[in-house]
C-alpha cells in the first residue's frame, strides 16, 4: 500500500538512514554579558540534539530534529560520531543529550 507512495515521495539520500546526523545545541537565553565577547560556549549548552542531514544541502540539517524542534535556532556542532557504535552527542555533554533524539536514534 504504502510502498509505491514511499519510494516517489523519497529524495536521494534522505531515507538511507544513519548516513548523516547532525548535531545541534541548544543554548541557555543568552545574556547581555555573554553576548558581548569570547564565551565557552560549552558552558551555555542546555541539551544537546540531533538532526537529520538535508538532503538537498550536504552538511546542513533537515527543518527539524528528531524529537520535533525547529533546527533554525540550534547551533550546529561540528562534533560527528567517529564510526558505528559511537556515540551520536559530543562526550563532553553526555549528560545533555535529549532523550527523545536518543530514543529516535537508538531504535532506528
Ligand atoms: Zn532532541
Amino acid at each position: 500500500m504504502g510502498a509505491a507512495r514511499d519510494a516517489r515521495g523519497c529524495r536521494a539520500g534522505h531515507c538511507r538512514g544513519m548516513a548523516s546526523i547532525i548535531v545541534l545545541l541548544e543554548l541557555e537565553p543568552s545574556t547581555e554579558v555573554l553576548d558581548a565577547g569570547e564565551v565557552d560556549v560549552g558552558a551555555r549548552v542546555r541539551w544537546v540534539h540531533a538532526a537529520p542531514g538535508d538532503p538537498d544541502v550536504p552538511g546542513d540539517p533537515g527543518p527539524r530534529t528528531f524529537c520535533g524542534l525547529d533546527t533554525l535556532p540550534l547551533e550546529q556542532e561540528r562534533y560527528r560520531p567517529s564510526g558505528p557504535g559511537e556515540p551520536w552527542y559530543p562526550p563532553q555533554h553526555r549528560s545533555r543529550r535529549c532523550g527523545d533524539c536518543d530514543a529516535a536514534l537508538r531504535s532506528s
